[in-house]
């Protein structure tokens, strides 16, 4: 088999943690594998230098901060390389350059554009684990280093085992796969053993921390199997994979939070056609994402509120472009909300099986949880609620949909 292996940085932390990696790199080598590595930077790497970087510029060129942050990952991946050719075999570590990745120009959050990947295949064919460096890319005129953006490397893993044609991606991390909920806030939580695309793309981007939300939509659109599991065990972990039967028999697989959202409502927005638009798309132009909208219904046909959710980094900015857009359309006012989180069930199930939406409503109403907003998608109910009730519906909820298996 091509397995591709991605040790994130608390794997890779210090020389002790690069030896486990090295020897369970070579045990995989010697089963008859052929074995390409990615690695992040060690923990704590890629914030330490942004730190210093922060020391000398509020506002750093980003040409300069690609150069900075990609050393992180070059360290590492030169030394997991030293260490596994300390055990007997051949390795060779290799930049995103020397692996051929290809981005565009964009720093600090380039997009892979294409891998030429054949130094790395003749180099696999002539029995050498390769460690790359993950994180990070070149320009195709091959001029400029580019990042990838944070956790980035994740990327790189799915992205370099779509262009060798790997048979399996395993990203290794500090826990035992993706969970049906934060164990941290929920000590039964269960490790799920698979879960599809969809549902991981859901859980990811609603802050489920464990893969980098592009690296599952690269995944899911090449096909990529990933194996979600911990460095610092021998648990199987949870495999990511195409959705089968088997999936829609459970209705919720997981319970996610989000508290990095903020509430923004206009008030008294005059009802009639080119508002929404006139407001969203100077949000858009700004470069801020918008999560949720609710637009209530006039009761008088001249008036209505719109409210919606950006990321918290961005509120203060896209309050104030509120502002000035409703003060040009004469609404009666802009309020924040900061305290205040999303709470998301997620499961395919639910495309086959009604009634789970009102289950969590009812489940909120009757811990006394007041929803502020509601949006669903095929697979997936998030309701915005009080930041300070986040653990508690976190927790009821968990409860009530985890034996809601399907007979
Ligand atoms: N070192 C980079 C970061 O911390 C990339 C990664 O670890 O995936 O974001
Ligand atoms: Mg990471």
């Amino acid at each position: 088999m091509l397995i591709v292996q991605k040790y994130g940085g608390t794997s890779v932390a210090n020389t002790e943690r690069i030896k486990a990696v090295a020897e369970r790199v070579a045990r995989t080598a010697k089963e008859g594998n052929k074995v390409a590595v990615v690695v992040s930077a060690m923990a704590g790497e890629t914030d330490k230098l942004i730190g210093l970087a922060r020391k000398l510029s509020s506002d750093p060129n980003e040409r300069e901060m690609d150069m900075l942050l990609s050393s992180g990952e070059r360290v590492t991946s030169a030394l997991t390389a030293i260490a596994i050719e300390e055990l007997g075999h051949k390795a060779m570590a290799l930049t995103g350059r020397q692996m051929g990745i290809i981005t565009d120009t964009v720093h600090t959050k380039a997009k892979i554009e294409k891998i030429s990947a054949d130094r790395a295949k003749k180099a696999l064919d002539e029995g050498y684990v390769v460690v790359v460096a993950g994180f990070q890319g070149i320009t195709e005129d091959g001029s400029d280093v580019t990042t990838l953006g944070r956790g980035g490397s994740d990327l790189s893993a799915v992205a370099i085992a779509s262009a060798l044609d790997a048979d399996l991606c395993e990203i290794y991390t500090d826990v035992d796969g993706v969970y049906t909920t934060d164990p941290n806030i929920v000590p039964d939580a269960r490790k799920l053993e698979k879960i599809s695309y969809e549902e991981m793309l859901e859980l990811a981007s609603l802050g489920a921390k464990v893969l980098q939300t592009r690296s599952v939509e690269f995944a899911m659109k090449y096909g990529t199997p990933l194996i979600v599991r911990s460095s610092f065990n021998d648990n199987p972990g949870t495999l990511v994979t195409k959705e089968d039967k088997d999936m829609e028999k459970v209705v919720v697989s997981g319970v996610a939070y989000d508290k990095n959202q903020a509430k923004i409502t206009v008030m008294g927005l005059p009802d009639k056609p080119g508002i929404a638009a006139r407001l969203f798309k100077a949000i858009a132009d700004a470069g801020i994402v918008v999560d949720m909208i609710v637009q209530n219904v006039s009761s008088d046909g001249k008036a209505t509120d719109i409210s919606f959710t950006v990321p918290k980094t961005d509120s203060k900015k896209a309050v104030k472009l509120t502002e000035e857009i409703a003060g040009e359309l004469g609404a009666s006012g802009v309020n924040l909300g900061e305290a205040i989180a999303k709470i998301s069930i997620v499961g395919v199930g639910m495309r086959t099986h009604s009634g789970v939406a009102a289950q969590m409503f009812e489940t909120l109403a009757k811990h006394g949880i007041n929803i502020m907003m509601i949006s669903t998608s095929e697979i997936k109910v998030s309701c915005i609620i009080d930041l300070k009730y986040t653990e508690l519906a976190v927790r009821v909820l968990h409860d009530v949909f985890k034996s809601a298996e399907v007979k």
